[in-house]
This record gives C-alpha cells, sequence and structure tokens, in this order.
C-alpha cells in the first residue's frame, strides 16, 4: 500500500490514479451507519477485490480494500470445495490448487479477483465446467442494507432463492462478499495452439472452432496483428483422439505451435510481443465486454467489420479480442444465475486506452470504442457486465442488455438489498 492514504495500489491505472476519500479494510457496523455516512446522493462505497477495474477506486470516494482483511483460501479436500475470502486474487488460488493438483475456471488473466468469479467468470475451461458462477457452492457477506448473509446452495429457502440468484452475475450492486466456496476440479494435462494468423485465417479458424467439442476452445486477440490461442484439455484417451484431429486440420496453418503443459494453472495467457496486459502507467483505459452467439455465415463480414475497427483505432494499445463460451455454459438455465445470455458462444470485449492526462484523446478514445461496440451489436448483441461503467455514458445501455428480461427483478433486489444505495448504482 503506498503511504498517501488517498492512493491505492492496485493494477487498474485509472483506479490506481484516484484521489479517494477514504480507505477502509474491513466490514464493521460502521460502514453501515453514520460513521461513514454518504454525504450526497451521488456517493456510494467502491469496493476492491483484485483492483482490475476502473470501478474500484474513483475521486472523492471511498473504497473497500478487501485484500488485507479477507485473503484467506482453505480447501476441503474431502468435499472438494475451496473457500477464499472475497479479496482474493486469482493467482493465489491458482498457486494455492497447484499444490493439490487441482484446478478452476479463472480467466484469461491472474490478476483479477472476487470480481471475476461474481460477474460470471469465463474460462477457457468453461465450455467443459461451466462459468465461475456455476461452480458457488456457498457465499458469505454483507447486503447493501447491513445484514449479514450465510448462503448454501444446497440449502437455500424461498426468500434466498432470488437473492442467491442475484449475487451470481450481479452481486457489485447488492453486497459486499467476504467468503466464497468454490467446486475444484482435478488437474489434468493442457495443450495450446498458438501463434499469429492472418484474417483468412483467422475466419477459417473461427469457422473451425464453432464445431470444437467441449475440451477444447478459441482465444483471439486482434491488435495490430491477429494471435490466437486454441486451448485443449486432455482429460481422457477420447480427449486426446480429438484433439490429433484438430491438430491434424491445423497443420496448414504453419505459423502455429503447440505447446504442452501440466495443468491448466501453469499457463500464461497473450504474449509479451502483443504488449496487451502490460498495465502501461501511462495510460488509463476502458474495457466493454460483449456476448453473441455463433457467426456461421456471418464470418466473412465479421472479419470485415474487424478490420475495419482496426483500422480506425485511435492509439496502439487500442485492441478487440474474444474467448470462447458455449458447451457447459449453454446447458444452465438462464434462470440459474443473473448471467442470462447463456446462448452465447463469443465474449468479445474492447479494449479502449489513451494518453492518461489527454483529454482529447481520451474523448476520441471512447468515440472509438463506442462506434466500434455499434459496429459489433448485429454480430453481439448482448452486454457481460464484467467491468461497471455508471461513470460512462453507455451505463444505463450496457445494464440493461446484461440483465434483459430480469432487470426488473434486479431493481425489485436492489431496493431490498440496498435501499439505500451505499453500493454502485444500477
Ligand atoms: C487482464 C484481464 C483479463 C481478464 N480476463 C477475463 C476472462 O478471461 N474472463 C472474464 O470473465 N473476465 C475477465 N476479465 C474481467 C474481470 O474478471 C472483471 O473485470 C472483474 O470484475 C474484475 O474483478 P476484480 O476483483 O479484479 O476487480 P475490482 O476492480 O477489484 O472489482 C470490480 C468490481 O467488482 C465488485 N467487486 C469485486 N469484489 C467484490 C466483492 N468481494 N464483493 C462485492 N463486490 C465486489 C466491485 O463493485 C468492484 O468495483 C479480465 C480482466 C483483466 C484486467
Amino acid at each position: 500500500m503506498k503511504n498517501n492514504n488517498n492512493l491505492l495500489e492496485v493494477p487498474n491505472i485509472n483506479s490506481r490514479d484516484a484521489q479517494i476519500k477514504n480507505l477502509i479494510y474491513k466490514v464493521d457496523d460502521n460502514l453501515f451507519n453514520s460513521h461513514y455516512k454518504l454525504t450526497s446522493k451521488s456517493e456510494y462505497l467502491c469496493v476492491c477485490s483484485g483492483g482490475t477495474t476502473s470501478s474500484c477506486a474513483k475521486n472523492g470516494l471511498i473504497t473497500l480494500d478487501l485484500r488485507k482483511e479477507y485473503n484467506q483460501i482453505h480447501l476441503d479436500k474431502e468435499k472438494n470445495l475451496i473457500k477464499i475470502g472475497g479479496g482474493v486474487i486469482m493467482k493465489d488460488l491458482m498457486n494455492y490448487l497447484e499444490k493439490h493438483n487441482k484446478t478452476f475456471p479463472t480467466g484469461l488473466s491472474k490478476l483479477p479477483g472476487a470480481g471475476y468469479i461474481l460477474t460470471g467468470g469465463i474460462s477457457p475451461m468453461s465450455r467443459r465446467y461451466g462459468l465461475a458462477i456455476d461452480n458457488i457452492a456457498s457465499i458469505k457477506g454483507y447486503l447493501g442494507n447491513g445484514t449479514f448473509i450465510s448462503l448454501e446452495q444446497k440449502s437455500l429457502n424461498s426468500a434466498q432463492k432470488l437473492i442467491w440468484e442475484g449475487l451470481k452475475g450481479a452481486a457489485p450492486f447488492l453486497a459486499i462478499i467476504t467468503e466464497i466456496s468454490l467446486k475444484t476440479f482435478q488437474s489434468h494435462p493442457i495443450q495450446i495452439i498458438e501463434g499469429f494468423v492472418d484474417e483468412n485465417e483467422l475466419s477459417k479458424i473461427i469457422n473451425m472452432a464453432e464445431g470444437f467439442p467441449e475440451n477444447l476452445s478459441l482465444q483471439w486477440i486482434y491488435a495490430e496483428k491477429i494471435y490466437i490461442y486454441i486451448f485443449a484439455e486432455i482429460k481422457n484417451d477420447l480427449d486426446n483422439k480429438i484433439t490429433k484431429i484438430y491438430l491434424k486440420k491445423l497443420e496448414n496453418f504453419t505459423s502455429l505451435k503447440i505447446k504442452k503443459y501440466e495443468n491448466y494453472n501453469q499457463i500464461n495467457f497473450f504474449p509479451k510481443e502483443l504488449d496487451l496486459f502490460e498495465l502501461n502507467k501511462n495510460n488509463h483505459s476502458e474495457v466493454i465486454s460483449l456476448l453473441g452467439g455463433d457467426l456461421k455465415d456471418d464470418i466473412q463480414i465479421f472479419i470485415k467489420c474487424m478490420n475495419e475497427i482496426i483500422q480506425d483505432k485511435p492509439n496502439n494499445s487500442c485492441y478487440v479480442a474474444s474467448q470462447q463460451l458455449g458447451g457447459k455454459t449453454k446447458d444452465f438455465e438462464y434462470k440459474s444465475s443473473f448471467f442470462i445470455h447463456r446462448a452465447s458462444t463469443w465474449k468479445p470485449w474492447i479494449y479502449a486506452s489513451w494518453k492518461k492526462d489527454d483529454l482529447k484523446e481520451k474523448e476520441i478514445v471512447l468515440k472509438w470504442m463506442n462506434e466500434s461496440w455499434g459496429k459489433l451489436k448485429i454480430f453481439f448483441p448482448k452486454i457481460h457486465l464484467a467491468q461497471i461503467h455508471n461513470h460512462l455514458n453507455s451505463h444505463e445501455e450496457e445494464v440493461d442488455l446484461s440483465f434483459g428480461k430480469r432487470l426488473s427483478e434486479l431493481k425489485t433486489l436492489k431496493n431490498i438489498c440496498d435501499p439505500e444505495s451505499i453500493l454502485p448504482p444500477l
């Protein structure tokens, strides 16, 4: 932690530079009574877990940093459940599981914290194991109204059921989560087929991926050049056999290389050469995440659209990338959580970045982000609310496109769980 109490040492640079009002570490009664009483209607409490988003610290607002007091990890080997504090980052979870030859469907980066899990959690392994929220067994925390909650998937009463569903996908608006219990999985060997491809190759690979079995998934990054990762878990002979068939098909893509790993925990996605997740201290950024189904016959038009978007990017560090869902993530009923877009196959995200003190460039870059979103909407009409943008004009539309038919239920839940809106507004 920096000495200056008004700054927060976090990976996200916007949040790191924010001049916060106060920093607190523990959830206690003071949080919900007059001690930290918010002074205006537009004030609310920012919650920080991994600190990878622009919403964990804001100018003039209080941040509750969960990393110090809620960082416990405990594995119950008999039940195959791991309990983690609300301030645990995925790197620590994976390192812990590694020692026990187990794994969890974490995302493409080890930096995010519990926010990854609570907002859905899309992993290269999700096609086989589901989203992170699909693997939550119990949750502890405090609703925005100060009520302590301890919910177990197996013993929910009817009053708790809606809150349970709400916490899976929309927790940031309803509660401060201090403990999550997660199902864990036996580790298996992984093969990654990766490398730079051209547009024509990308379209062929997307086409192939839309027919992938559930042990395979595709992730691509479209920056100056295009880089792809095909992820394959080899759990048994059948996986091995199927993966070999795809490897044969991929032999024609001469720039691709195969890398083998003992297990998922050991992989670091995205090569340094792309300079993507190097959190450049001189830049600020925003990310918007979209969701949509198979591209099928639209792959060529989509690639043309992507080409235009990348040609127009106003700052070198802007890019668009995507990960693949489907398989198990489509099996869950949309009512099981507030991640309702279960029919989705692709989650592209637009990364918009600008020189941090250049307000003119910020405006241009955010315009590019919104225009690119507009262009991609025909392919990916929904939103994955992995980043909260209540400081941007797009917030209302993002909330609407995330929660769709369940938005009115969520608003009711917000009124019950957080009536004074001490947590981020919907
Ligand atoms: C490099 C990188 C790679 C990523 N890859 C993936 C990916 O593969 N799949 C995917 O689905 N997402 C991915 N994400 C998105 C990421 O999972 C989300 O943005 C997530 O919300 C970040 O959580 P955090 O705890 O790190 O962030 P924070 O900024 O600490 O938290 C984000 C918000 O979540 C809420 N929150 C966090 N913890 C709690 C808690 N314990 N209780 C209540 N509210 C809480 C708060 O409102 C907070 O403002 C990636 C992000 C980055 C930066």
